[in-house]
């Protein structure tokens, strides 16, 4: 592996590159297709929208040690990570296939999104239904390096694309850690089994997906 690919794996908190989507500088664009419908009915009891968007409150920290952060998810009331002083942030996991992406074994990529993004989904399946029914263009609107960078949603009209199933992130990419897991976490101390990013041995991978594999 190439310095550059070296790098660029680090800077992922051990995830290589492929499989994350980015637009790089002010004006880019792509054509996605997302894997997420958005709405998807009402809850039962307070008819509040139900949304199949991959959302979760998660705390970032350098776990083992290694010098670069993870994703845990909160646990609420009863996180320790929570109590130990680290805040929490909204976070949205975006899986989508990138149409722009010549390699074909590269198209389904990631995108975390904070609030903002996660307010212009809501928007764009509250205008349109169904969103894995629509290519969506987005544009960048900052420059590298902006803290500024807002992005633009731009639904296609509708037409027919298979899409696979989301990946269920939680486990893998997002850690879901147990309460002496996460103290150990506080600690920088948790140890990550290898090509899999949870605390290993009590949650089986039945879908075989392990951090190495994309994502
Ligand atoms: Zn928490």
């Amino acid at each position: 592996m190439g310095l550059q690919a070296l790098l660029d794996k680090y800077d992922n908190g051990g995830f290589t590159k492929t499989g994350w989507f980015q637009l790089k500088d002010d004006g880019d664009t792509a054509t996605v297709r997302l894997l997420h419908k958005g709405q998807i009915g009402v809850e039962e009891g307070t008819q509040e929208p139900k949304y199949d968007f991959p959302i979760f409150e998660v705390h970032k920290l350098d776990v083992d040690g290694s010098g670069r952060d993870r994703t845990v998810l909160c646990k609420g009331e009863a996180c320790e990570l929570c109590k130990a002083g680290n805040k929490p942030s909204l976070r949205m996991f975006l899986q989508m296939i990138n149409l722009d992406e010549k390699d074909k074994d590269k198209q389904v990529q990631l995108w975390e999104r904070g609030l903002t993004d996660i307010k212009q989904m809501l928007g764009l399946t509250a205008e349109y239904g169904d969103l894995t029914q629509r290519d969506i263009k987005i544009r960048r609107s900052g420059a590298k390096g902006s803290l500024k960078t807002t992005y633009q949603y731009f639904p296609k009209d509708k037409s027919e694309r298979n899409v696979p199933e989301p990946q269920n992130l939680v486990g893998s990419l997002i850690l879901d850690l147990d309460r002496e897991d996460q103290i150990k976490a506080i600690e920088g101390r948790l140890q990550l089994s290898k090509g899999n990013n949870n605390s290993g041995g009590d949650r089986e991978d039945s879908s075989g997906v392990g951090a190495s594999r994309v994502f």
